[in-house]
């Protein structure tokens, strides 16, 4: 902490431990960290916090299904997001655990603040219950659960209400009196008419939830998700002692924004009924979307960061991401635009330009680049020296308002005047012609000037290349100690390094299909909670890694939603020629009539069978058997050491043809 900077408090969210990251999470993380980087290099004392947020039902669940205690799947599960944002370049300051004890004094400290000034009180919380799921789901009294389709009960439980109510007017005064307070402007509306609705009271405890930070004094009560999450973004710069370090209220919290209501109403009401300060700025930003569709892991559409690092490089999925998206609108994602950005703005247009301009000074100036020329400028060069101040005052600028595409198209413009000014002044004959050689090194230096300007200027989307170009221009110092401002002193005399491609070209089809593939891949792995891969885990234990095998053997609910069965009553059974096994069934199944071959006929006579309800597997692929097409598939038992198939049936119930069987 340097004393004497303004200080800047900016905040990823706080990452749900049950899964692991995605682009979507990627995308949060990267913006947040190009903000803290630009913000260093504007003279801040910045603090950017990122965490995972690790209670939870979901986690208990996902815990007993690796076998592992909580706190050993959590610790896992905090290395591996670590581990990733560090392959990503993103240098976060803290990295804060909600199940770090500082968190879990902070909570309990906040929670005693609203209590003491009468924001919190004691009631009951009544919803519906699924048992199997043993979580509660937003649905009415006889529906069934969203999840799994089983049946919901309504339960009751003793819980801790916080007087959300009372913070209606409160957070609307705040609002019109901070009108940046929530951006963008779509998502301003959205919260001011939700709290115009009126707020209802809300139940911050929980009596049914064993993994979470207890209640001081109120055990088994233990905090519900949102007090305790939110939380973090206090708790990681000092939590009850947060003056000391001087880095509360934040100035921005980061945030997707179907997580805007939590952040821009429940955080700042829990603030205010414990009377400390507001953040500054809540910005939520879109989606990134897959063929315009929300990317989900039912979909099967989830795009992981790490594949596309491993062909392109973090840089080229920085670049993307901020590029490609409109900072604060949804943004669709596709390997084909990645590449296609890849090829057309980094390896020929800021790589091209580097290598053009330094090969000359390595070619013609004994790979020294040149001091400020004496001799006068012409028209063409003083174009070049308007625009790269006009590069910088913009870039700033956009930097300042989150516009990060705008940011790196204002960079990439003055690299394509400077290509275009090379193609004009064509240095290459300046430095044969008789009496151009001054005008030749003025034509370098300034090529030399605007890339060292575009290249500090995109440091902090591009962390990894432009320190590589920097070093090759015969810089020596760190670009992230470097300060933005308007005028730089020029840089002379530099001795150039080793020239190499920072952006290699890549043939597009061939780096698809590696992304692809890899991406396959790490889908393949049946949990990455349960086998992750060494190299990124640095805190696996030896009884996680022994226990992947028997997880890998157990499929999630969503595997099992998969197949779809349903009550079918078959209608015709006949034996097929030459395969004494199998039986032909045709096989009502309420929408359909299906013929489906069965493995039965050494047990079941065909004419018994007709008029039998039986349990059908209907969206099996269909396949035949000598050679007689199967569309389906009727569940039997094995019995005894043959295996003798016995159907299965519902000999208690009238069930209705075509119910599915869950
Ligand atoms: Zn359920």
């Amino acid at each position: 902490m340097s004393p004497g900077k303004p200080k800047f408090y900016l905040t990823t969210p706080i990452y749900y431990t049950n899964g692991l990251p995605h682009i979507g999470h990627t995308y949060s993380t990267i913006v947040c960290d190009t903000i803290r980087r630009y913000k260093r290099m504007r003279g801040y004392d910045v603090v950017m916090t990122t965490g995972t947020d690790e209670h939870g039902v979901n986690v208990e669940r996902s815990a007993k299904k690796a076998s592992v205690p909580e706190s050993e799947f959590v610790a896992k599960m905090a290395a591996e997001w670590k581990a990733l944002w560090d392959e990503l370049g993103v240098q976060g300051d803290e990295f804060i655990r909600t199940t770090d004890l500082k968190h879990a004094h902070t909570v309990q400290w906040l929670f005693k603040q609203c209590r003491d000034n009468g924001f919190v009180y004691p009631g009951h919380y009544t919803g519906q219950y699924c048992i199997f799921d043993n979580a509660y789901v937003d649905v009415k009294p006889g529906e069934n659960c969203p999840d799994c389709g089983r049946p919901t009960e309504t339960v009751t439980e003793a819980n801790f209400y916080f007087k959300l109510s009372a913070f209606q007017r409160p957070l609307l005064d705040w609002y019109a009196k901070h009108p940046d307070f929530i951006q963008p402007e779509s998502r301003r509306n959205e919260v001011l008419s939700f709290v115009e609705g009126g707020l209802r009271d809300l139940s911050i405890t929980r009596t049914s939830v064993r993994w979470g930070i207890p209640v001081p004094g109120e055990e088994p009560h233990v905090f519900y998700v949102w007090f305790d999450a939110l939380t973090a973004y206090l708790s990681a710069v000092g939590g009850p002692q947060y003056e000391k370090r001087g880095f509360w209220p934040a100035d921005v919290h980061l945030v997707g924004k179907e997580i805007i209501r939590f952040h821009a109403v429940y955080w700042p009401a829990f603030l205010m009924a414990a009377g400390l300060p507001l953040p500054k700025q809540i910005w939520a930003h879109g989606w990134l979307l897959m063929d315009s569709a929300k990317m989900s892991k039912s979909l099967g559409n989830v795009v992981r960061p790490r594949p596309i690092v491993h062909v392109l490089g973090m840089d080229a999925l920085r670049y993307y991401l901020l590029r490609e998206t409109v900072f604060g609108q949804d943004g669709n994602f596709s390997y084909d635009a990645l590449v296609t950005r890849y090829n057309s703005d980094l390896a020929n247009g800021l790589g091209n330009l580097a290598s053009r301009v330094l090969t000359m000074i390595e070619q013609h100036l004994r790979g020294i680049a040149p001091g400020k020329p004496s001799a006068a400028e012409d028209a063409r060069d003083e174009r070049i020296i308007d625009l790269r101040r006009e590069t910088i005052l913009q870039t700033c600028q956009h930097y300042d308002r989150f516009e990060f595409s705008r940011a790196l198209e204002a960079i990439w413009r003055l690299m394509a005047e400077v290509d275009k000014y090379l193609v004009e002044t064509k240095p290459w004959v300046q430095v044969k012609a008789p009496g151009s050689y001054g005008q030749f090194v003025t034509t370098i230096y300034t090529a030399y000037q605007a890339l060292r300007e575009a290249v500090i200027l995109a440091h902090p989307i591009l962390p990894s290349a432009t320190q590589k170009i920097w070093k090759q221009m015969g810089q020596t110092e760190e670009l992230s100690t470097l300060d933005i401002h308007l005028d730089w002193p020029p840089m002379a005399n530099a001795h150039i390094g080793k020239i190499e491609a920072v952006f290699p070209r890549i043939e597009k089809a061939e780096a698809i299909e590696r992304m692809e593939s890899m991406e396959k891949e790490e889908q393949k792995q049946p949990s990455q909670v349960t086998a992750p891969t060494p190299a990124s885990a640095p805190t696996t234990g030896g009884a996680a890694a022994a226990a992947a095998p028997a997880a890998a053997e157990k499929i999630g609910l969503e595997d099992f939603a998969k197949v779809e069965m349903r009550v079918g009553q078959i209608k015709t059974a006949e034996r097929i020629v030459g395969a004494d096994k199998l039986l032909k069934l045709t096989v009502d199944i309420g929408t359909e009539i299906r013929q489906i071959c069965a493995g039965i006929a050494q047990y079941y006579e065909p004419e018994k069978l007709i008029g039998r309800r039986v349990a059908v597997v209907v969206n099996l692929a269909p396949r035949k058997l000598r050679g007689v097409e199967s569309n389906g598939m009727i569940i039997a038992a094995a019995v005894g050491p043959e295996g003798r198939p016995v159907l299965a049936g519902f000999p208690d119930e009238d069930v209705e043809i075509g119910a599915r069987l869950k």
